[in-house]
């Protein structure tokens, strides 16, 4: 069986040629054509000679992920359904707003944290995305829309902190010159709040900004409707965050403001009092509701008076404008239906 050239990285792209006996900056050569170019095949690459052409396409294949759908939304959303190379899909989606072009990706085919608001959860947890497969989707996406993307975000289905080297993988092709080129500083990892990942990424050379979906105040709360929770506690997740803060990228906090549960002036009494020291922004994100979950979204009056609350409280505060969701792609959406 010939061996898929696409899931190397560029050092193991280089270290394939060398083992064939060439020059190590071949590698490089066909990493930029797969990554930069989208080739799907050897025959194009015309600074390989035809024979090196020729003598690749016996042994490799270039092979990644397809477009199975495509959904758009008046404003500059699109929701992609991607289909892996062994059928299942997972879902990316491309947001447009001013200047930024953001690319939402997936880093796993359904999520195993089960999460009670959240779509994804509904799928179950099937497998860990490859590298190569996380990277495809910003690639594909941008050769589909014939533009290059300006801000990666890991807020697609699954845990990136669950598959945290091969995000790290995907990381290295995405942000590489001779791949991507998408600067890790407008790269967003989105968590649940594992406290493993979390210590890894921070001891971690990498320099991307961390987004930690908190969405409750109260720690019981938080056990009952995000039971990861349950074994990362609180203070624990709070704690490497601020040293997050302060020694790479200031994080995010995520509050998805559901009607009657977390929308009321005493949680964002709680969550003024819980961030305490913390140097953060925090993103109130409106509940994307879903025919087969029972939350509702916040009313907007809510949601208005807590952002009043956390700004009079001196915090950076945003109302992520919810977009995409008439096409079921906003936040904790994605639930891979065609
Ligand atoms: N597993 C990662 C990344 C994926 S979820 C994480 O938990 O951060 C991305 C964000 O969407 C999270 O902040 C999550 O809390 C939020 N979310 C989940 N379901 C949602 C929904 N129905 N409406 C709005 N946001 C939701």
């Amino acid at each position: 069986m010939k061996e898929n050239f696409k899931q190397k990285s560029l050092l193991q792209a280089k270290d394939t040629m060398a083992g064939l006996g060439l020059e190590r900056y071949r590698g490089e050569q066909v990493f930029k054509w797969i990554w930069q170019k989208n080739a799907r095949d050897f025959s194009g690459m015309t600074d390989l000679s035809k024979e090196l052409r020729l003598s690749l396409d016996c042994r490799f294949l270039i092979a990644g992920l397809e477009i199975a759908n495509v959904r758009q939304e008046a404003g500059g959303v699109k929701k992609y359904l991607l289909r892996l190379q062994d059928g299942q899909c997972v879902e990316s989606v491309f947001i447009r707003e001013g200047q930024r072009r953001t690319i939402c990706v997936s880093c796993q085919v359904g999520c195993p944290f089960g999460c009670k608001f959240c779509a994804t959860a509904l799928l179950g947890f099937k497998r860990n995305l490859l590298a190569y497969e996380i990277a495809d989707q910003v690639r594909l996406i941008q050769e589909d829309i014939g533009e290059k993307c300006t801000n990666v975000v890991f807020m697609g289905m699954g845990e990136p902190l669950a598959n945290l080297q091969e995000v790290i993988d995907a990381l290295g092709t995405m942000s590489s010159p001779l791949g991507l080129s998408v600067s890790w500083r407008h790269t967003t990892v989105s968590t649940v709040g594992l406290l493993e990942g979390m210590g890894m990424l921070l001891r971690s050379a990498l320099r991307v900004k961390l987004a930690i979906s908190l969405n409750f105040a109260d720690e019981d709360m938080r056990r009952e409707f995000m039971p990861i929770a349950s074994s990362n506690p609180l203070a624990e997740v709070l704690r490497i965050a601020r040293i997050y803060s302060m020694d790479k990228e200031m994080v995010t906090f995520e509050y998805v403001m559901i009607k009657n549960i977390n929308d009321r002036i005493k949680d964002a009494k709680n969550l003024v009092r819980l961030l305490k020291g913390i140097p953060s922004k925090i993103n109130l994100i409106p509940y994307n509701e879903h025919p087969r979950l029972p939350y509702q979204r916040a009313a907007d009056k809510n949601i208005e008076s807590f952002y009043e609350f956390l700004l009079d409280s001196h915090h950076t505060v945003v109302i992520r404008k919810s977009r995409g969701q008439k096409i079921l792609a906003g936040c904790g959406q994605l639930s891979g239906a065609v």
